[in-house]
């Protein structure tokens, strides 16, 4: 039998440029807390997001928990269904109303015109998801958020380092949560951040992730534990040096996929938008009705080879059982996201997949498709 290949795997640096780093965390005592790397890295990132502050955390859940917390929210809140279960759960943990609205069929986010019809006087806010770091339309958006007066929140847990028209995708909104989880773009082990564009936002932010304590003697608000500690954040500064090489590495891939699935019959590889520099986060396809395979078919056929390939977003989160009894959870409601649901499969994708796996990933399909010369395609 092959190897495995998983649908991602976590990228390191040379493990020799992390030791200065824990040598000076072992010597310093200073585990956590505010300390050196976590300035450091808070710095570092907030240059290379193009971002005026950064507060890390220690995981994107308790980033985007935090984010949507320091709002101050209240009632309902305008979500996509075609996510990562954490997105929605964070409203919930707040006792926000999650209110689905449908996708588009091409970006896979948010429909503007969706959004905007699910606004009720019980909305406070819209929470969007750069979904596979492909950005939201984020100028209709902006626009109804303010119309409405809603707060607009990113779950940017997928655009790390995407730019949009040479601007950075974090600058969007209110506030955008990052994850810093093993298996995204930018690694530190677990982790996460919050991006933010207004002084009081962000104060609110670091006292809220240290249990909303302000000085020694007062406790302003009821906070969590969201730090992030110091080995997390100098993993971090050494990952950000390397942060470039790992996109190239991941665009190669993305080129190869889209070069040899180009020209199979009822196969599509959504392209990257005009406009936007990606960061080759993930590499969805849909399985079109015509080809030989299900969706399903396809997803057994590969994992049955050692491939290990996901379904994102499969079922929607709106089809989990703490949400499908909402009014907005309906298949009619949110026909687009069903229907790509159904069609999706994510392809292995991470800088150090070889050559040798995406060829078998892509004999694997051509086959499925009836295709046995695909390397003439
Ligand atoms: C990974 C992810 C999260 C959660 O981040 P963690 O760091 O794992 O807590 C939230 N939303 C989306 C869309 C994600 O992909």
């Amino acid at each position: 039998m092959k190897d495995k290949i998983f649908v991602t795997r976590p990228w390191l640096p040379p493990l020799n440029e992390i030791l200065p780093y824990l040598e000076n965390i072992w010597n310093s005592r200073v585990l956590t807390n505010e300390g050196r790397y976590l300035k450091e890295l808070e710095t570092n990132l907030a240059k290379y997001l193009q971002a005026k502050h950064v507060s890390l955390l220690n995981n994107g859940t308790i980033a985007l928990l935090i984010a949507l917390q320091s709002l101050g929210l209240s009632g309902e809140v305008v979500t996509t269904p075609f996510s990562f279960v954490a997105t929605t759960h964070c409203l919930s943990w707040l006792n926000l109303t999650p209110v689905f609205a449908d996708i588009e069929p091409n970006s896979f986010n948010l429909d503007p015109a969706k959004v905007e019809a699910a606004i009720t006087k019980r909305t406070s806010a819209i929470l969007g998801v750069h979904c596979y770091g492909r950005p939201c339309d984020v100028v209709a958006l902006a626009d109804i958020a303010k119309a409405k007066n809603v707060k607009l929140i990113y779950d940017a847990a997928h655009a790390f380092g995407v730019k949009h028209q040479g601007r950075s995708v974090m600058l969007s909104g209110d506030l955008s949560a990052i994850s810093f989880h093993a298996t995204k773009v930018f690694n530190t082990f677990e982790g996460g951040a919050v991006v933010s564009h207004d002084d009081e936002l962000y104060n609110r932010i670091n006292l809220l992730k240290n249990f909303g304590i302000q000085d020694e003697s007062t406790v302003a608000d009821i906070g969590l534990n969201g730090k992030m500690n110091e080995f997390c954040a100098a993993l971090g500064l050494v990952q950000l040096d390397h942060i470039g090489e790992a996109i190239v590495a991941r665009r190669l891939h993305d080129d190869f996929y889209r070069q040899n699935l180009a020209n199979i019959p009822n196969l599509i590889c959504p392209p990257w938008p005009a406009n936007v520099s990606p960061n080759y986060a993930y590499f969805p396809i849909l399985v079109e009705p015509g080809f030989p395979l299900s969706r399903d078919g396809l997803y057994e056929k590969l994992t049955h080879h050692n491939i290990f390939v996901r379904r994102y977003f499969y079922p929607l989160i709106s089809e989990f059982s703490m949400y499908h009894n909402l009014p907005s959870a309906t298949e009619a409601n949110l026909s687009v996201a069903s229907s790509v649901s159904r069609r999706i499969l994510c392809l292995p994708i991470y800088p150090d997949l070889s050559l040798a796996q995406a060829e078998r990933v892509v004999g694997i399909i051509a086959d499925s498709a009836g295709l046995t010369q695909w390397k003439s395609l």
